[in-house]
């Protein structure tokens, strides 16, 4: 859902889907706010849906929405606030955790503390004591002290390593939630935050370590035409299509990314030109030599094309000016026909 919206937003018809928002908005007579915007459009995109089921129903009950309101149902059904919180919840589970472990240190602390006090009596009392009634008291308090010392420490082991298991699951979900959180929902391929991180990363790799790095991008052509003509199920499907070519060819170090509506991008850490190139044309091709349906009525659908561009990184050379220099070649290939893959010129020349 998350995905069509998304993809609607950047197609034909999201100027028509914001401007249905807005009055719906004026209609329900909530303010036209950032939160409330993404509320009504998640709304109107599926009213059937639990969001829109919720807001139908304050709307009938004539509840006034709020901010507060607002607030807890984006927190409730939009991905975003799903997301933000998911990880408050990891906050409260490892805050209980850390609460229940410190406690149980300190009651293990003050129980040898006070099991120090006892041994240091019975010391002093032992060297006093010429009856044996005596140090059989002494001895049956001692073994009484140790045995509750035991006790605490066995208990101590188990609530650690109740909450080394917990820690553990949890890191386990964050690290779900984390993925989730840089996957591109409709194609699976890494998000635009995560490729942006990738990028500057691979960017500081490349010149601390003097290797090679370039970066593609790759753009279905006439991707609003395709949409207009065969509809967004189709559209999302010839994403998908392209998402499966690249993921297929971007094992690591290599990175592959959904950065924009119909457009992805590849990362190449330490490749020469020439694999590069021979890497991107096999792509180009692969994508072309299909011949994709409609499952709905199983129309051919023609060929997906895509064009490229691709820069090599220059030392010194930040991840911006890589992705312009990329984005400036891929330009060229549009402008040259669609359908090629063309090297983008190093930045001296893309300067003059
Ligand atoms: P998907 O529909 O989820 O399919 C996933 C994979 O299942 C496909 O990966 C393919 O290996 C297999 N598969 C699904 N349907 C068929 C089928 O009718 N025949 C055969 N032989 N295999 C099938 P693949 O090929 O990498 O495709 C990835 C995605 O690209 C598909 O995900 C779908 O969203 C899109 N796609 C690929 N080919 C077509 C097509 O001809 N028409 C449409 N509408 N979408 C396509």
């Amino acid at each position: 859902m998350a995905a069509q919206v998304e993809t609607t937003l950047r197609g034909p018809e999201s100027y028509a889907l914001a401007r249905r928002v807005l009055e719906a908005m004026e209609a329900a007579e909530v303010w036209p706010t950032p939160v409330n915007f993404e509320l009504w459009l998640y709304y109107l995109s599926e009213p059937e849906g639990d969001l829109g089921r919720e807001i139908q129903r304050l709307l009938a009950s004539k509840e006034p929405i709020s901010e507060a309101t607002a607030d807890m149902l984006a927190a409730e059904y939009l991905p975003r606030g799903r997301l933000t919180e998911e990880i408050r919840d990891a906050g409260r589970v490892l805050d209980r955790e850390l609460t229940s472990v410190a406690e149980a240190i300190s009651e293990a602390h003050s129980s040898n503390v006070a099991f120090g006090a006892t041994l240091a009596e019975a010391s002093a009392n032992i060297e006093s004591a010429d009856d044996p009634e005596q140090l059989k008291v002494l001895v049956t308090g001692l073994t009484a002290a140790t045995h509750q010392v035991q006790a605490e420490n066995t208990s101590l082991e188990q609530r650690l390593d109740s909450s080394t298991r917990e820690v553990a699951r949890l890191r386990e979900h964050l690290e779900l939630v984390r993925r989730d959180a840089m996957t591109d929902a409709l194609t699976n391929l890494a998000n635009r935050k995560a490729f942006d991180i990738q990028l500057e990363a691979a960017t500081e790799a490349a010149e601390a370590k003097a290797t090679p790095l370039a970066l593609a991008v790759l753009d279905i052509d006439h991707f609003k035409r395709f949409n207009d003509t065969w509809g967004h199920q189709t559209g999302d499907q010839v994403l998908r299509y392209v998402a499966s070519v690249l993921a297929r060819v971007s094992a690591e170090p290599r990175f592959a990314a959904r950065y924009g509506g119909e457009e992805f991008a590849l990362i190449f850490p330490a490749e020469k030109t020439t694999a590069v190139f021979a890497a991107l044309e096999c792509i180009r091709k692969e994508i072309r030599s299909r011949a994709l349906r409609r499952r709905s009525t199983n129309d051919d659908l023609g060929a997906v094309t895509i064009s490229i561009g691709f820069a090599e990184r220059r030392p010194g050379e930040t991840a911006v000016s890589l992705l312009e220099r990329a984005d400036a070649a891929l330009y060229e290939s549009k402008r040259g026909g669609r359908d090629m893959t063309t090297r983008g010129r190093d930045p001296q020349q893309a300067a003059a």
